[in-house]
């Protein structure tokens, strides 16, 4: 029997009146309800839907349909020589009503002398603080490989097909995060389109990983061509990053290696935090997910902790993948006490799945400035490493220049000199900003693009390293205690 199970059996067992399984697979749960019943014979499982009523106990099927407070009665009428589970479907939704609230408070002292349980199942709720103390929460995981390996040979082998091992074992691999009526919807798909399953199945199993990204509200699936030559400079960070990236390796876990967590990006606007985040996932081959913070708090007071669960599991789902969390200063930056401490909520349930987190989901954050980042993000353990992106050195804007004019005019010679000492404090974005007005110029005039040009389109730009100088100064003078590495290797802090 799986650690779940047991700690199902023991809930039961031990007289825990109100269960709240956290899951969106209510037919798992209940599949996992049915076992748990058996193996505690002479115990009974009922079933209530709001539509159908008791379901699963013969003499009382079909009681309390459309009445959810007469459900509750109905158990505590039962015999305590009947030992009863009671599952409640969709029962979240009740809960808001002040007699139900209340009478599962009751029920919540009173079936402690009687040997039923309530079991109510939902992936998207977050408890009413009201009830709180009454439940007790147990998540379900998604299922482990070995459980997606069996359940993909049995569908395999009813199906008439049984799958040579090799295919098994690679289906497994890549349904691996996905939930079980996923799968099943998988392979349901591939049995009408074929007859079997097979190799082919995976390309349907990466697109359906690819839908449980696009049906989140939060998550992003980005499509990106940015490699990694298409960052000038940061060598330190570069160099830093392929040393990580052999850390995913079985060698290096044999070694004894944990995996990368991640790593923090800090620094101005436009010095390439977004870019890198880009070319770390192309340069891995990994899928870039977005995290867009703002939508985590969007919508009703309390849906945020429930998003951020259902986030997490859908990135574990696509793992190994990045995970981007775009300008986490702006996120978690703001007074805890506007939001009823939400946001504090919420940052702590990512902290604490980052520094526990084992599954390779390598997040890669970024921020402009730290006077609005929580101390506890910072602290060591929770990323890798954290990063100074500070404006490029003239080495860097060379070749920062360099790479935006060979990216539009391939073949074009051009003495850059003269525009790198004239740029500095510009940012990389600033540099890219300076070529395309240079070939805007160039290209009124319909001629080549020259130095001239170039020079004059910086003389034209103001860098914003000029007007938010402040708060550069103290993003820099926070790095140079030594708590941010820098992330170009040519600065000396
Ligand atoms: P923000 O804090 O505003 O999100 P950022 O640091 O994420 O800024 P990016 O979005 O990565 O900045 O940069 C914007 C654009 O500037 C990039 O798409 C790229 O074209 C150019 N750029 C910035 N830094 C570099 C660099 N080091 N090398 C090449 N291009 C760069």
């Amino acid at each position: 029997m799986k650690d779940w199970e047991k700690n199902l059996d023991l809930l039961i067992r031990s007289r825990t009146p109100l269960i709240f399984i956290r899951s969106n697979e209510e037919i798992r749960v209940q599949k996992l309800l049915e076992e748990s019943s058996k193996r505690m014979h002479p115990r009974r499982l009922a079933i209530w839907d709001y539509i159908k009523g008791i379901e699963g106990l013969i003499n009382s099927k079909g009681i309390a349909a459309k009445q959810p407070i007469a459900v509750l009665q109905w158990l505590q009428n039962v015999e305590s020589n009947n030992p009863t589970t009671l599952l409640l479907k969709d029962f979240h939704r009740f809960c808001d009503d002040p007699g139900i609230s209340r009478m599962l408070k009751n029920l919540s002292y009173e079936l402690k002398q009687t040997p039923h349980n309530i079991v109510l199942c939902s992936g998207s709720w977050t408890p009413p603080i009201d009830l709180d103390d009454s439940l007790t929460i147990l998540d379900l995981p998604l299922p482990k490989q070995s459980e997606l390996k069996i359940l993909l040979a049995n569908i395999a082998s009813s199906s008439g097909s049984p799958l040579a091992n090799e295919v098994l074992e690679e289906l497994t691999r890549a349904c691996s995060g996905l939930s079980e009526s996923r799968v099943r919807q998988v392979a349901a798909r591939a049995l009408a389109q074929r007859g079997k399953m097979g190799k082919e199945d995976l390309v349907e199993v990466l697109a359906e990983k690819r839908q449980n990204i696009a049906r989140s509200e939060v998550l992003e699936y980005c499509e990106t061509t940015a490699t990694e030559a298409d960052i000038g400079g940061l060598d330190a960070l570069k160099g830093w990053l392929s040393q990580r990236y052999m850390a995913f390796s079985e060698e290096a876990k044999a070694f004894g290696l944990p995996l990368p967590r991640g790593v923090l990006l800090l620094g101005p606007q436009g010095t390439g935090k977004s870019l890198t985040a880009k070319a770390i996932a192309d340069s891995w081959s990994m899928p870039l997910l977005r995290l867009d913070v703002g939508r985590l708090f969007a919508g009703l007071v309390g849906a945020s902790e429930a998003r951020t669960r259902e986030t997490i599991q859908r990135a574990e789902a696509m793992a190994p993948c990045i995970l981007w969390i775009d300008e986490i200063d702006k996120a978690f930056g703001g007074d805890s006490r506007s939001d009823g401490g939400t946001s504090q909520r919420v940052l702590a349930n990512i902290l604490t799945w980052m520094s526990e987190k084992k599954s390779a989901v390598f997040v890669v954050a970024t921020a402009n400035a730290i006077d609005r980042l929580p101390g506890e993000l910072l602290r060591k353990g929770r990323f890798d490493e954290i990063f100074m992106l500070d404006l490029p050195t003239s080495e860097e804007r060379f070749s920062i220049l360099n790479l935006h004019i060979q990216q539009r005019r391939p073949s074009l010679e051009i003495n850059l000199q003269a525009i790198v000492d004239r740029t500095n404090g510009f940012s990389g974005a600033e540099l890219e900003q300076t070529v395309i007005e240079g070939m805007h110029f160039a290209f009124a005039e319909k001629r080549e693009l020259q130095e001239t040009d170039l020079i004059l389109a910086c003389s034209q730009l103001v860098p914003l390293s000029r007007t938010a100088k402040e708060q550069l100064e103290s993003l820099k003078e926070w790095s140079s205690t030594g708590r941010a590495r820098p992330a170009s290797i040519h600065i000396n802090f």
